[in-house]
């Protein structure tokens, strides 16, 4: 993301978990802290029987069971147990200390069978300490203004961090629209990813000069770069979000916010969007603030400031939520979205109902992602109506006209959008998802994101053919994948007939200008030519043939 930033690099490898010296200071405190340790015992021991069970060879199989023997083991865990209740230490300092304890005894032995041990040892407690730090216990404690050097980060991780003192992301792994990325978009902190061995070239400390614009970053930077960014952050933002999205040629865009956070409100209210066009309500599980009378709160404090969308929860692929996500050997084909809330209604149904009860305060929709058909999307309704009537036999009140609608980000869904159309009151297009899906290419794998091509012709066929089948039916049509805040694509997505674009709030001044700039009629004369172009370069010049035109600076 553009953006500039100088500040001390805080590095955070999860592979060499950083562990907290701090004592712990009060009771409650080393309850929370012996709960890590047990709940990473317990995910640990889950991991090592999923590789027994998938582990053929005797040997493997032996180093595994005792690993699985040394956490349970009563002198290891009487002495961690100790150092947090007794010496006031925190969980992963504990480990780490039990550890060296054990194997400084063991090296003393001076026998091989021993020495294979301390290899055990080692290798339990470093998953051990990477499970704590992992988990929230020891991630990422930032004090002071940093740019953080990460070699990946977790949604869960990026929702702990102060923001305040986090002026710029860089991340070793990941796209552009991994969710981290699009969380920092969104919460106007700049971010690089895809920085291969960033957390092995800078040291911690050091000063680091972010370029969003270059997409650089400068170690110990000199005074000639350290002047250009200081004049790049205080140079001339688009800002102004209050004018109006309308075409030269009188045609109204509705030009819509993604959110994932209730916090988020008043930054909506105060950007000029004309709704929420996303919430991503999986991130309310999360970060730990989510209630079912948040979607309330939202819808009320909205009331009178355009639609609040809340898609239903997305869990699974890289957003994973302690209790409900499972380890996967391929999460993104997996269990996840409505794959996994039909099986979890648990945990579904509460969410319909909550959503059903919001909607007498505001003007509420609900969508639900990752509908691959039409069988998939008739189970989901049915069980929403089914809702409904728990609802209406309770005598609890909602919007029996309440707005429904899929996203559209697998490729079958596009393929049978004419099918979907006619079940629905909305389209919006998951361009992140739709472009990893038929182009076959992880959105979050930075060795492949040179082919994470967003203006691939199949794509465009397939936005094509969902805006065709929206149109055909009658139905609303929008964008909320990270597409839609890309001006450079604007006149495109316009042209193809999208009219409601949500995107971060960052990037709605510039899609809103770019909107004044362009006529209906171009913006369609453009669609029609890409459509008929045969690679993703010549498509992608051509916007920028197109931008050119129009004098509308990068
Ligand atoms: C998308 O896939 O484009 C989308 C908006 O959903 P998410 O990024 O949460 O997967
Ligand atoms: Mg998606």
């Amino acid at each position: 993301m553009k953006g500039f930033a100088v500040a001390r690099a805080y590095i955070l490898n999860h592979h060499t978990p950083t562990v907290e010296h701090s004592r712990i200071q009060s009771e409650e405190e080393a309850e929370r802290e012996l709960s890590a340790f047990q709940e990473a015992g317990r995910r640990v021991m889950k991991e090592i029987r999923e590789e027994m069970a998938k582990s053929p060879s005797p040997d493997a199989l032996a180093i595994l069971e005792s690993q699985l023997f040394m956490i349970d083991d009563p002198d290891f865990r009487g002495r961690v147990e100790g150092y947090i209740r007794e010496g006031h230490r925190r969980a992963a300092w504990a480990v780490e200390s039990a550890e060296g304890e054990i194997v400084e005894a063991l090296s003393r032995l001076r026998s091989d069978s021993f020495r294979e041990r301390i290899s055990d040892i080692e290798d339990v407690s470093s998953r051990l300490i990477a499970s704590i730090t992992r988990s929230g216990h020891g991630g990422p404690v930032i004090q002071d203004s940093s740019v953080l050097i990460a070699d990946y980060l977790l949604p869960s991780e990026f929702l702990s961090l102060d923001l305040s003192l986090v002026k710029a992301i860089v991340l070793e792994k990941g796209g552009l629209t991994s969710h981290v990325a699009i969380l920092s978009r969104a919460e106007g902190v700049p971010c690089l990813t895809s920085a291969s061995s960033a957390t092995r070239l800078v040291r911690k400390g050091s000063l680091v000069a972010f370029d969003g614009d270059e997409g650089a970053i400068y170690i110990d930077p000199d005074d000639e770069v350290l002047e250009r960014i200081r004049a790049g952050l205080s140079g001339s933002a688009d800002t102004d979000t209050s004018l109006p999205a309308i075409t030269l040629d009188g045609v109204e865009i509705a030009v819509e916010a993604n959110i994932e956070d209730a916090r988020s409100i008043e930054a909506v209210k105060r950007s000029g969007a004309s709704g929420i066009g996303l919430f991503r309500t999986e991130f309310l599980l999360m970060g730990g603030h989510g209630s079912d009378q948040v979607y309330s709160q939202v819808a009320e404090k909205m009331k009178g400031c355009g639609d609040v969308c809340f898609r239903t929860y997305d869990i699974g692929g890289d957003k994973m939520v302690d209790g409900i996500s499972e380890n996967e050997e391929n999460p993104v084909l997996g269990y996840r979205a409505v794959r996994l809330c039909m099986d979890r209604k648990d945990i579904f149904r509460p969410q319909l109902k909550a959503i059903l009860k919001a909607s007498v305060f505001g003007n509420v929709r609900i969508m639900f992602p990752m509908i691959s058909g039409a069988g998939e999307l008739d189970e989901v309704l049915s069980l929403f109506e089914d809702v409904k009537r728990e609802c209406r036999s309770e005598g609890i009140a909602f919007d029996e006209n309440i707005k429904v609608g899929i996203m559209i980000e697998v490729p079958s869904a596009a393929i049978t959008a004419d099918i979907l159309a006619r079940k629905v009151d909305f389209f919006s297009v998951g361009t992140n998802d739709l472009v990893q899906y038929t182009l076959a290419v992880d959105r979050g794998n930075e060795k492949i994101a040179h082919l994470y091509n967003r203006l691939h012709p199949a794509v465009l066929r397939l936005l094509k053919m969902t805006a065709d089948a929206a149109d055909e039916a009658g139905i609303e049509l929008g964008i909320c994948g990270e597409m839609a805040g890309d001006e450079m694509v604007t006149p495109l997505l316009v042209g193809l007939g999208y009219r409601n674009l949500s995107m971060n709030i960052s990037s709605m001044a510039r899609v809103k200008r770019l909107i004044r700039n362009i006529s209906l009629a171009d913006a369609q004369a453009l669609a029609k030519r890409a459509l008929n172009m045969t690679s993703y370069r010549e498509i992608s010049n051509l916007m920028e043939y197109f931008h050119a035109e129009i004098g509308f600076d990068k």
